[in-house]
This record gives C-alpha cells, structure tokens and sequence, in this order.
C-alpha cells in the first residue's frame, strides 16, 4: 500500500517575520542570526507587536480581553475589588471632520499617553477601538472608584494637545466620557458581561452631557465603619506590664 503523503512542515518564515517587526517601527534584534538566542529574540519581539496597538503602543483589544478574563479568575478566587473603566473621546469625529485624519491620530495618541500616565503601572491601559480605551485596576477600592475615574476625565480636560506644523504652533482641546463597573466579587462572570456594564455607564455619561464619569452603583457593604470598630476592636493585643 502506497504511505499517504505527509503534509509539509511549516517553517518559519524569517524574511516575514522581519519585514513584520519592521513594519511596526523596530530594528531587527542585534547578535549572530544562527545562533538560537537572536531567533528567540525575534519571536519575543513579534509576540510583543501582536499584542499592542500599533498607533499608540498600547495593549491592543486582544490582550485586553485576554487580561480582563485573568483578572476576573482573580477577583473571584481573592474577593479582591477590580474596576474596569471604558473612556470615549467626546464629539471626535468633528476634530477629524475639522482638522484631518492626521490631527485626529495625533489626538488618540495623546490622550492614550495621559491615560498611561494617570493610572499606576499595575493598571492595564487598552486601545480596544478607533477612539476608545479600556482601563483595568486590579485591586481597586470601591470608595476610590470615583477618585481615579475623575482624576482621569480631569487629566484629558487639562491637556492640550499640540497639533500645529513646527512653525505654527497650534493646540487643541478634547474631553472624554467615562463609564466603569467593578468586579462582582466571589461571583463567576464573564468578560462580555463585565463590558457590557461599563458601556452602560459610559452611554449615561454621553447621554448626560458628555466629559463625564458615570460608575455603576456599587452595592452598600454590609459592615458600617461602627460595626467594624465593634468587631475588631476587641481583638487588640492587650498590654501587659
Ligand atoms: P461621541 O461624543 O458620541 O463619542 O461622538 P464622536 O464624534 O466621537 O462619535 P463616534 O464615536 O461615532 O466617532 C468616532 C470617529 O472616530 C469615527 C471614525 O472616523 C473615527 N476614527 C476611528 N478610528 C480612527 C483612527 O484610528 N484615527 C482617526 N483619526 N479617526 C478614527
Ligand atoms: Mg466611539
Ligand atoms: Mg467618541
């Protein structure tokens, strides 16, 4: 009987992983290109640019979902609080409408670099769509929720943008609406449904005015500050002489 024919192997095409990485603005990696370090440096750098946006260097969509489903594993195995925040730049189209594509690019890049700078490093900053971002913040307190998100809002209001030519100067001013939703703690959810609640708040924030923050209402916890004092108090070490 003739051996069925065995599919080729694929091989890894370095001439195209290379015009990749060069497409998305990096140098191929320096070092001996037979020796295995400089391939792994190779593959380390396109697993890099298949999870970051490439105008803003942001994670892209797809990282961001990948990491909103780790972070609700955690929330639901630590009870830890999370919040997500969903931001839109407000009235965009009329900036590309007014000023062209371009200015409209640079604006999305700057509100990204405000957004990464006003949250802290363990916080996940996401370019999910053309004007849109995502913030996760693990281990965020629900009493902080409005702080951070307002503290964001006020970060993008206070920023202007420069968009003239060299010669020109010229600045512009933009605002986003934000929409946020914590974590059901101790409670299986998905990343759809977690989505799902931000871009309702987000909506009430367009739908009220715009530059706003909208957070969904978090539930009233069930110890009051009193009941806490009540309870724990009485566990304080007791001096001895
Ligand atoms: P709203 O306040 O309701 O959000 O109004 P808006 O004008 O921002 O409305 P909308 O969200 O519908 O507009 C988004 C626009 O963003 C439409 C699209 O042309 C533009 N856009 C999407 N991706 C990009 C991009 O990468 N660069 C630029 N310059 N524009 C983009
Ligand atoms: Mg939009
Ligand atoms: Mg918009």
């Amino acid at each position: 009987m003739p051996r069925a024919a065995q599919a080729p192997m694929p091989t890894l095409q370095l001439d195209v992983a290379l015009q990749l990485l060069q497409q998305s603005g990096r140098s191929p990696p320096e070092g001996d290109p037979s020796s295995p370090f400089w391939l792994q440096s190779v593959i380390d750098a396109l697993v890099e640019i298949s999870s970051k946006d490439a105008l803003t260097g942001l994670s892209n969509r797809r990282a961001f979902e990948l990491a909103l489903g780790r972070e609700l594993d955690r929330v639901a195995r630590s009870g830890e609080p999370a919040l997500l925040l969903t931001l839109d730049i407000d009235h965009f189209k009329s900036v590309n409408d007014t000023h062209g594509h371009h200015v409209g690019d640079l604006v999305i890049q700057a509100v990204a670099r405000a957004l990464q700078d006003s949250v802290r490093p363990m916080d996940l900053v996401a370019r999910v769509g053309g004007e849109e971002f995502s913030i996760i913040l693990p281990n965020c307190p629900s009493s902080f929720g409005e702080t951070v998100a307002e503290r964001i809002r006020r970060r993008v209001e206070g920023m202007p943008v420069a968009i003239g030519p060299p010669g020109a100067p010229q600045t512009l001013s933009v605002t986003v609406s934000i929409g946020g939703a914590f974590a059901p703690q101790w409670v299986r959810s998905t990343p759809v449904l977690w989505i799902e609640r931000t871009d309702q708040q987000l909506y009430r924030a367009k739908a009220h005015g715009r530059n706003l923050v909208r957070l969904e209402p978090t539930a009233s916890p069930m110890v009051t500050p009193e009941e806490r004092r009540m309870l724990f108090d009485q566990f304080q070490p007791q001096e001895h002489e």
